[in-house]
């Protein structure tokens, strides 16, 4: 008797990100499509491969989207917004750029506004929201891509002469309902037609000899309502029950109130993640209770979203006690896909702290094998947990003095700003000459001070521009930075940079998390000399630019539990707050605290969510507790809701917030509409992401729509977002734009 081994996912983009490398080309027409497959193909095939080499018992394939999973399961079904009218004529590889993108690679077809992204949950990954008609029909299905991984998977295993069981990984017919948007108030209506083309998919799937599909709902680990659950029951009972067999896989927390309904759903099996469990132990031995005796229970004990290597004594003592119950049913597996992860640390030049003990998606495999093992008694634990020893103390997080009306009237008399203060979010393009001094000064062929130049001359360069247009409030323009949190985490004691450690965000964007080896502390100032010399150059108030200290450790990667990380969160709380004083000290007035991933942390089950908010605010707060009354603290979000966390957002108390309005058609406005927030605002009056220059007329939409519900004297202008993806032509045209509609508010509300 032994056990099943298998992952629930796998990263696309490549150990050296070629498959990023691959569909930028194509995009930009430099290569053609045949080229650009080919080379996506090898990395399919590497996934396939390394699955093999590790001795995984169970192959999966299905899950390598080109670029999501989500909208590679809604264009094989078939889904077409309307705007895209005619893209079924595309086949499936082009017409998900065109929904993605906004732009058909073809040339068919005109540019329109690309599908909204949405972030995974609470992961940093985003998927794609299909937009479903009210009477979404899922008739004209192609399900070519799927059926191509499976044959390219078979013969990958022919190769190898292995006879394994392939699995092909689906976005369940639920979750993807959920996470759709749709013009039926009744999102589970569609299930009447979509379940049927699920069948379909999975009949199909049969034929080509696949044993298991892999229904990944994780929005079973949301506290869901009795629709919600019942559409589940609606939705299995209705699938076909030929081959392959299903497991429904749940991930990111435990299945909560949904237990019952997952355990009793009619399918083969369920998988569980075991790894965000508050005591992985109870939580494997509770559903083991309620599963019936004939399904098969997948336990994910390699957590899909840890840098670090597995606790083996831990997955022993669990898998042990589920294989005696278990016996065959018990399948060892990854907590969630691997695509959290960075590929391949055997690539990386680890310090010798950390040899031995990180582990990226290649090691992640040959984890779960190991661990199918330790569930028989096969072989022994020789790891334990690799613990962050924070020696640190802690202190009590802290707040400013002042109350905001307060402190906003001392800060006027010394800033002395107009009516509707102009200001931008921090910065300024990323031209190709600072990528170039860069890359040569990583490289070691630019020497520091010349560098150092080379940052300067872009400084001045920003000065120069937003003295010609007429800013009020300056920023340096973040030249020196490539990814922001990387950049602070490189001064910080307690971080390792990896080399190579790239992942996922959308799209073909990749982020570097860094990783928090130990207690974060700040030996040096961050930014203090470039925002001198920046004010240097000028008499406006240049404005200090730091990242806040929830978004550094959202972005890196960070141990999952709730006490460990509000520790580290007030530890790099403390190290932005020294260098708040710094800048202080040196003279900066204005200090701005971006927190764009305020939001992303918050748990998955409302139950966590308090004590979530309660220690985020706190550590913002604390960030900016060394500020006097008349240091103005700026923070900037970018993200599209806060209908349900004003309360939280206002109780960080920054003296101005920037926020993102334009995108979301002013329906962020609304949250503010109420009494909820009284501190001063920045709604972005234009979208930086569009090509296209936006009107003063346009910005002035959001002006004065936000004069209906917030005093005059608490707005500011700006953009919504930082501008360092766009050039200096178009920066510079939008932002005289921008100002030119200021003057005319200024009159028109003076
Ligand atoms: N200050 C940062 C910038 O302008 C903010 C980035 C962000 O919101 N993600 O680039
Ligand atoms: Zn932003």
């Amino acid at each position: 008797m032994t056990t099943t081994s298998h992952i629930l996912g796998y990263p696309r983009i490549g150990d050296r990100r070629q498959t990023k490398f691959a569909l930028e080309k194509y995009w930009k027409g430099k290569q053609d499509k045949a080229e650009t497959l080919a080379q996506i193909e090898a990395v399919f095939t590497t996934n396939i491969q390394d699955q093999i080499d590790a001795g995984l018992d169970v192959i999966t394939t299905g899950d390598f989207a080109h670029y999501d999973l989500v909208l590679t399961l809604a264009t094989a079904l078939g889904v077409v917004p309307p705007r895209f009218a005619g893209a079924e004529t595309l086949d499936t590889f082009d017409r998900q750029f065109y929904f993605a993108r906004g732009r058909d690679n073809t040339g068919k077809f005109a540019d329109t506004a690309a599908w909204q992204m949405t972030k995974w949950f609470d992961t940093n990954y985003h998927y794609l929201v299909p937009e479903l008609a009210k009477d979404q029909d899922f008739a004209n299905t192609d399900f070519s891509q799927i059926i191509k991984q499976v044959n390219d998977a078979k013969a990958i295993l022919d190769k190898n002469g292995v006879n394994k069981p392939l699995k092909v990984v689906l976005v369940g017919p639920v979750s993807f309902l959920y996470l759709a948007t749709s013009e039926n108030d009744d999102k589970t209506a569609h299930l009447d037609k979509l379940i049927p083309a699920y069948s379909q998919l999975l009949a199909t799937l049969g034929e080509l000899g696949v044993e298991y599909a892999q229904l990944d709902e994780p929005i079973l680990s949301l506290d869901l309502d009795g629709t919600w659950q019942q559409a589940f029951e609606r939705a299995y009972s209705t699938l076909q029950r030929i081959p392959p067999k299903i497991i429904v896989a749940s991930y990111f927390d435990t299945l909560g109130n949904n237990i019952n309904t997952a355990c009793n759903l009619p399918v083969a099996g369920i998988h569980i993640d075991i790894t965000r469990a508050k005591s992985p132990k109870q939580y494997a031995q509770q559903v083991i209770d309620q599963l019936p005796t004939h399904k098969i229970l997948s336990i994910g004990v390699v957590d899909g979203r840890s840098v670090w290597t597995t606790d083996q004594a831990a997955a022993a003592e669990i898998l042990g006690e589920s294989y005696a119950k278990l016996g065959e049913r018990l399948w060892v597996g990854s907590g969630s896909s691997l695509l959290h992860l960075p590929v391949d640390v055997s690539l990386e030049n680890v310090p010798a702290a950390l040899v031995g003990k990180l582990a990226f998606a290649k090691q992640k495999l040959s984890e779960v094998v190991t661990c199918a093992k330790l569930a028989t008694g096969e072989i022994q634990a020789d790891t334990n947990a690799v613990a962050l020893n924070l020696t640190a103390p802690t202190s009590a997080a802290k707040a400013r003095d002042g109350e905001f009306v307060e402190r906003y009237a001392a800060q006027q008399d010394k800033l002395n700003l107009p009516l509707f203060p102009t200001t931008t979010i921090g910065s300024f393009p990323q031209t190709i000459e600072i990528r170039k001094a860069r890359s040569q000064w990583n490289k070691g062929e630019l020497s520091d001070a010349d560098y150092e130049n080379a940052m300067k001359a872009e400084i001045r360069r920003s000065v120069d521009e937003q003295e010609k247009l007429g800013l009020d409030v300056f920023v340096h323009g973040e030249a020196e930075r490539t990814d922001m949190v990387e950049y602070f985490a490189k001064y910080m004691e307690g971080f390792w940079v990896s080399a190579n450690g790239w992942v996922q965000s959308y799209g073909t964007r990749c982020v570097r998390p860094p990783i928090v080896v130990g207690d974060i502390s700040r030996p040096t100032a961050m930014t203090v000399e470039w925002i001198n010399y920046a004010q240097s150059l000028t008499n406006k108030p240049m404005k200090g630019m730091l990242t806040g200290p929830v978004t550094i450790l959202n972005w890196s990667f960070a141990p999952s539990d709730t006490a460990t990380r509000d520790i580290l969160r007030l530890q790099i709380a403390e190290a932005i707050n020294q260098e708040v004083g710094d800048l202080q000290d040196a003279g900066v007035a204005i200090i701005q605290i971006d927190e764009p991933a305020f939001r992303e942390g918050l748990p998955l089950k409302t139950a966590d969510q308090l004590h979530y908010w309660q220690q985020a605010v706190n550590a913002f707060k604390h960030s900016c507790s060394i500020a006097h009354k008349t240091t103005q603290i700026h923070t900037h979000m970018c993200y599209s809701s806060f209908h349900d966390c004003l309360a939280h957002i206002s109780a960080m108390d920054a003296d101005v917030i920037t926020i993102e309005t334009a995108r979301s058609g002013l329906q962020l406005l609304d949250a503010f509409k109420g009494d909820g927030y009284h501190n001063a605002i920045g709604p972005g009056v234009y979208d930086i992401h569009s090509p296209r220059t936006p009107s003063s007329e346009n910005m002035q939409v959001v002006i004065d729509e936000a004069v209906k519900y917030i005093p005059a004297e608490r707005l500011w202008v700006n953009p919504d977002c930082g501008l360092k993806t766009r050039n200096w032509e178009e920066t510079v045209a939008a932002l005289a734009n921008m100002i030119e509609m200021t003057k005319k508010v200024r009159q028109q509300y003076a």
